[in-house]
């Protein structure tokens, strides 16, 4: 279903997926819409949709970040799972991909709980910090540019609440990460990132071979 599942024989990814797959049918008709687009592996896989629902639930979010939207599958999941009072400020650049998932918002009927910037993700974090947003998101989603994502993380450390989570995607990159063969700006980004939280203290970390690859890291 999705080229990313590590070290999962087709077989018994088949049957990972028809065991405990429960995926709404509003994020399965994203999910095919979103087949047809470019950059359609972009998309994090239903399975890590349903897990990070699974957090939102299990931690009680009630304000959440998103770094990198696309067309909107891991918004909507994790909007989903919200309660009504809930909130998902998400960041992106792109108008385009964004409509859709603007769409989709909207027929799933949590497009009031999703506030859209269009900007820059870092001028989005500068501005909600300056709003005074500090340590006020339950979890923050880090899926954008990969070369911003040591940024990305520090920016989301300062506005995430202590004992909130931060979870970063791609962190095994397709396995490029292991190969030090492979040496271009994003695959070193990652790796950095990677390294660098394997010694940060301001966090407990677990990484999940979940997908291509998920950090979950709970601010201390
Ligand atoms: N989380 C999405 C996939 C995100 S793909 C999903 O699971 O479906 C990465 C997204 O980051 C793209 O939509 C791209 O437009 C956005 N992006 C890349 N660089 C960015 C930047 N500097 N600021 C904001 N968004 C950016
Ligand atoms: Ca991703």
């Amino acid at each position: 279903m999705t080229s990313k599942n590590l070290g999962l024989s087709p077989e018994l990814y088949d049957y990972f997926q028809g065991i405990s797959l429960r995926e709404p049918e509003i994020l399965r008709q994203l999910r095919l819409e979103t087949l047809t687009y470019p950059m359609h592996q972009m998309q994090i896989a239903p399975e890590q949709g349903q897990f990070m629902a699974f957090l939102v639930k299990l931690i009680g979010a009630k304000k959440i970040l998103e770094i990198g939207v696309f067309t909107g599958y891991s918004s909507l999941a994790m909007a989903l799972a919200l309660p009504s009072d809930g909130q998902l400020i998400a960041c992106d650049q792109d108008p385009n991909s964004t409509t859709i998932a603007q769409r989709y918002w909207t027929l799933a009927g949590v497009q009031d709980q999703i506030q859209l910037y269009l900007n820059p993700a870092i001028t989005t974090l500068d501005r909600l910090l300056e709003n005074g947003e500090s340590q006020s998101f339950d979890l923050v989603f880090i899926d954008a540019d990969k070369r911003n994502y040591d940024r990305y993380y520090e920016l989301s450390l300062q506005l995430v609440r202590s004992g909130g989570l931060i979870l970063i995607d791609n962190v095994l990159w397709d396995g490029k990460v292991a190969d030090q063969s492979v040496e271009d700006p994003q695959t070193q980004a990652i790796r950095d990132l990677n390294q660098k939280l394997l010694q940060d203290d301001r966090i407990d970390l677990s990484l999940l071979p979940l997908a291509d690859g998920l950090t979950l890291a709970r601010k201390r």
